[in-house]
């Protein structure tokens, strides 16, 4: 394909983000007759779904303590529904299953999603969770838990096929998607900071919009664009908190029991919902019975025949350097550094056993020669940032919490066309210094 030398509306990032905008914007210019995607050019440096989107593990859910959290999650839910095949969405459903640290924070996104509509049921007390548990599984035998959130919408898709899946839908409606050209820099000019063009490897693009949807690439992109290394956080209390890096990673620990996926079926021979457990009982090991861990853990799994056998994982390990001495290149499975280890296959195996008879005894089927993990990188309070920055950049960071979020393109079109998102406002950068944070929850995980 040739490279144009100019386009109204230029994203870089070929995964969720990038080509849920694309698309959606190319709709809505076709519905204004104003050419669908004719002025629309998508360009990633390497591949379509060769970042995060590639390889996630693909969990739609709409389980989050933050109000502005489930109502963005609720309208992404509706965008997979739209078409589950052309997105390879599995609606099977998701169970958030917690121990009493966490039982309060559920009952209110129980309660929230009551208000907003989203179907869901709450089971409370460690009786009743667990014969809700063993009613779905008559094998279930995790300890520690309390509480049970049934969200009866969401589920998961299949990661690299819902991506192929979107960029098809945008290339009907004539959006252009350049793969092997990489961003090196942004040009402004005329008085103002506004991007004029795009720098890549290829030549320069002048452009009208930029989009910026480069997933755990943001920190390179961020200094690209000359925005803040580090800044200053307005507490909740008025206090200010200087220097906060605004850029940091975590590696994802994820990776597949080799079985067949049909093992794990409810006890009425239906596909499993995806589960997720956080507890705070004792983990011992499924092999020797030695203690793993006293601390409250957590993990997710679900059958998923793409990935052949139960896929899911752990919570994630802080990078501890600086974002900028971190090789986010080569991602994924191929980076030399941030793959799971033994010690992940251990942890995880067991706590399969420690939920599930059925999983006991199989540690020896981990697919341990296929490495699994990835990086994400986080904002300072691990919550997404969706603004615009120098007059027509918008910038897509949604903090690891993006392939479920296939409908924050929408909004950005929307916005793209001079409309404002209420569902996006809580997520603007100026959140920082004006102390607007969201609320944290007792999950162990940084992304509840
Ligand atoms: C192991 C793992 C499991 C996950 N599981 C889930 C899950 O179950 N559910 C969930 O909701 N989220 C999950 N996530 C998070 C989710 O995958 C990401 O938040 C989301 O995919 C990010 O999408 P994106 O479009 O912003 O970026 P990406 O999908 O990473 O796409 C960014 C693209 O930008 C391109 N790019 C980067 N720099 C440049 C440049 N300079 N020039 C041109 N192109 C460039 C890259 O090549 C890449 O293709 C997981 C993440 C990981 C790592």
């Amino acid at each position: 394909m040739v490279m144009p030398r100019h386009v109204t509306y230029l994203i870089i990032g070929a995964g969720i983000h990038g080509l849920s905008t694309a698309w959606h914007l190319a709709e809505r210019l076709e519905a204004q007759g104003k050419g669908g995607g004719r002025d629309i050019l998508v360009v990633d440096k390497t591949a379509i779904a060769a970042g995060a989107s590639g390889i996630a593990c693909g969990v739609v859910r709409n389980n989050y303590y933050q109000p502005a959290m489930r109502e963005l999650m609720a309208q992404c839910v509706e965008v997979w529904e739209s078409d589950p095949e052309a997105f390879s969405y599995h609606p099977v459903g998701y169970l958030q299953i917690s121990p009493e640290a966490m039982r309060a924070d559920v009952a209110e996104i129980h309660e929230q999603q009551r208000a907003i509509g989203y179907d869901s049921v709450f089971i409370e007390g460690a009786a009743d969770s667990t014969a809700y548990m063993k009613g779905l599984f008559d094998d279930w035998q995790a300890r520690g838990i309390t509480s049970v959130l049934h969200e009866k919408k969401g589920g998961y898709a299949n990661n690299t096929a819902s991506i192929y899946g979107l960029a098809a839908k945008a290339e009907n409606l004539g959006v252009r998607i350049l793969t092997g050209v990489t961003v090196t820099g942004f040009t402004s000019g005329r008085g103002s900071d506004a991007v004029t063009a795009v720098e890549t490897d290829r030549g320069t693009i002048g452009c009208e919009q930029v989009v910026v949807a480069v997933g755990p690439w943001i920190n390179a992109l961020w200094a690209m664009l000359d925005l803040p290394e580090t800044i200053t956080i307005r507490g909740k209390d008025g206090t200010l908190h200087e220097d906060i890096p605004m850029w940091r990673f975590w590696a994802l620990e994820e990776g597949t029991l080799g079985v067949d996926p049909a093992l794990q079926k409810t006890n009425d021979g239906a596909t499993a919902p995806v589960i997720h457990v956080d507890t705070d009982a004792p983990l011992h090991s499924d092999v020797d019975g030695a203690l793993i861990t006293e601390e409250m853990w957590g993990i997710y799994y679900k059958p998923d025949a793409n990935f052949g056998g139960i896929q899911g994982g752990a919570m994630p390990v802080k990078v501890e350097r600086p974002a900028g001495e971190v090789a986010v290149d080569p991602y994924g499975p191929e980076s030399p550094e941030f793959v799971v280890d033994d010690n992940f296959a251990h942890m995880w195996c067991s706590a399969l056993a420690f939920c599930q008879k059925r999983f006991e005894g199989r540690i020896g089927l981990y697919k341990n020669r296929e490495p699994s993990g990835g990086l994400g990188c986080f904002t300072p309070d691990s919550f997404p940032v969706f603004d615009r920055f120098r007059e027509n950049v918008t910038v897509i960071a949604d903090s690891n919490h993006g392939y479920k979020m296939i409908g924050v393109g929408k909004l950005v079109a929307e916005e793209l066309l001079g409309g404002v998102s209420a569902l996006l406002e809580p997520f603007r950068f100026s959140r920082y210094a004006e102390g607007r944070l969201h609320p944290t929850s007792h999950s162990p995980f940084p992304w509840s």
